[in-house]
């Protein structure tokens, strides 16, 4: 099998020596482009350096939380390397959150300030949520003036402007700062929070270090040696409060120079559009994004993306057809890349370099184990061929999770990570998966967790069980579905529950449809069997 190249440069040992490396090289080179506004290298040092010292002065330092609920734009970038740069710690919040999840998350990772644009739909729920102060970043701050005067006079509705002595403008938070102070940070600190329901669903955040995050960043482009230092584009459509987002889209980026081509949101139209507009040369994708491309393609023409010389994804299953009928259209291979929240990113990869094998996710990454253990007996190594949980050790593998040991010591056997995933591995190490062992449902690149559902719904006084398992959808992969046995005497119909829903969960977690049931199946001990009534779907679904 073809060797991993070696690493020949000397790899930074933080995140924001990552940065100042790439300000220094990269100088005048384009780092962020955002609605027609690009951003160089240089610019992108500058504005970090001085958020950095704005934080410093507003008490960010060792150990101090600050939460990013952003969708893609420049500040999502400078915001992280800044925080790191103060020496505080990143907590990624997923900006399409409501408020009672937010606040969730705030209080579990001991969030002291959050950071939002002035956007209404996203400020509202942040200081909803209780967030104690809230850095407010303007969009006219970031868009090209034009845009800025559209949003601000026509859409202006949509702007917050709260009244609030919670909220520090950003101009107020940088305001005549000088340089950031040098506070002492290593490899071993804790850099990011970042938020999965891991194999139990219950939201944790797992605990990744500068050194977690940088052995990623370097495994992720040993996959991809032909990257040109200074001259890719890559596009970031991919939320970077993801880890797949963090790693592939920023930090890998600020090592090789490339300019990110910020996407607040997917829409097919916008990535065409952009696409062709700034011809970005790597493309990182989910399936579903895959599939709106290759049925845009129809309409726009192969040739608008013929600038993509790399379509590299992971986060979700990508069926061989889709990667073959991408081949079809633009001869390229696409590289497919297996890992978790708790892994910073990939942890087994297919490679621009070594022979693809249809239905695997590549071998493990430098530095890596990848072992195939019985999920009963977990002591118990499995063999070649043989299926079983897929346990991860390396490098990028995190601490643990924030201030819950016992999950931590059942998240690890032998100082090696259970994924929650069942695969096997053939006899040249490549990884296959087959199922999984969580109750997760991966719906076009999000994770989304049953119990979260579950927990909603139960919050409504007519509901008496529930039950939430994903079902085939021609373009998400999986969808949620809900089950529910209502209280006796009450009477309330699918379409009031799923308003209900509405203010307690995300638009992302909302389930397809939900049925209501007399009864739903249960296992021999009364536990509501969930395999059943999925498989059940599975079989409806097939037929
Ligand atoms: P997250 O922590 O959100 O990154 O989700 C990690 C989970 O996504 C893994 O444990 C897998 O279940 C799933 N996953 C990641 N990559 C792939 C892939 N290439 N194919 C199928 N499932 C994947």
């Amino acid at each position: 099998m073809d060797a991993y190249p070696q690493w020949n440069e000397t790899p930074p040992e933080t995140l924001p020596a990552l940065l100042e490396t790439a300000a220094a090289r990269f100088v005048a080179r384009p780092a962020l482009w955002f609605m027609g506004r690009r951003w160089t290298y240089r610019a992108l040092g500058e504005a970090v350096d001085r958020i950095a010292a704005g934080l410093q002065r507003a008490g960010v330092g060792p150990g101090v939380k600050v939460g990013l609920c952003l969708p893609n734009t420049p500040y999502s970038v400078m915001f992280y390397f800044a925080i790191l740069k103060a020496g505080g710690v990143v907590v990624n919040y997923n900006p399409l959150y409501v408020a009672r999840e937010i606040a969730g998350q705030m209080a579990d990772s001991e969030t002291a300030i959050m950071v939002v644009p002035d956007l209404a739909r996203l400020v509202g729920p942040v200081l909803e949520a209780g967030a104690k102060r809230v850095i407010l970043c303007p969009m006219r701050g970031i868009l090209p003036p034009w845009k800025a005067f559209a949003l601000y006079t026509l859409r202006r509705k949509e702007i917050a402007r709260p009244r609030d002595g919670r909220i520090i403008p950003l101009a107020a938070l940088t305001a005549g700062v000088g340089q950031p102070a040098r506070v002492s940070v290593g490899a071993s600190d804790l850099a990011v929070l970042q938020y999965t329901g891991g194999t139990t669903g219950v939201p944790k955040g797992a605990m990744l270090t500068h050194a977690n995050l940088l052995a990623c960043m370097r495994q992720t482009l040993a996959c991809a040696p032909e990257v040109k230092p200074g001259e890719e584009r890559v596009l970031a459509v991919l939320p970077l409060f993801h880890v797949i987002g963090m790693t592939v889209l920023m930090n890998c980026s600020a090592q090789i120079g490339a300019e990110i081509i910020l996407l607040p949101r997917f829409s097919i139209d916008e990535v065409m559009r952009t696409i062709k507009q700034t011809r970005p040369s790597i493309f990182p994708v989910v399936p579903t994004i895959v599939t709106a491309v290759l049925a845009a393609t129809a309409t726009h023409g192969a040739e608008d993306i013929a600038s993509i010389r790399m379509w590299i994804g992971g986060g979700a299953p990508f069926s061989e057809e889709l990667c073959k009928r991408l081949k079809a259209l633009t001869g390229l291979q696409f590289i497919e890349a297996y890992g978790l929240s708790e892994t910073s990113g990939a942890s087994a990869s297919n490679t621009t370099f070594s022979p693809i094998k249809p239905g695997s996710v590549g071998r493990a990454v430098p530095d890596t184990t990848i072992e195939i253990r019985d999920p009963e007996h977990p002591e118990r190594r499995l063999g070649v061929g043989e299926k079983g949980e897929i346990c991860i050790r390396g490098p990028q593998v995190m601490m643990g999770y924030w201030k819950r040991p016992e999950e931590t010591a059942r998240a690890f056997i032998d100082g090696v990570l259970r994924t929650g995933d069942i695969g096997y591995l053939d006899e040249d190490g490549y990884l296959f998966l087959v199922d999984r062992l969580k109750d997760v449902i991966l719906a076009g690149g999000y994770n989304i967790y049953p119990r979260i559902i579950e927990e909603a719904l139960y919050r409504h006084p007519a509901v008496a069980e529930a039950m939430v398992v994903g079902v085939p959808d021609a373009y998400r992969g999986e969808a949620p579905k809900a089950f529910v046995v209502l209280r006796p005497g009450e009477q309330v119909g699918a379409a009031a529950l799923l308003a209900f829903l509405e203010g307690e969960i995300s638009k992302i977690e909302m389930p397809r449809e939900i049925e209501i049931r007399a009864s739903l199946p249960k296992t021999a001990i009364g536990k509501l069997a969930k395999k059943e009534l999925q498989a059940a779907e599975r079989t409806r679904h097939a037929g």
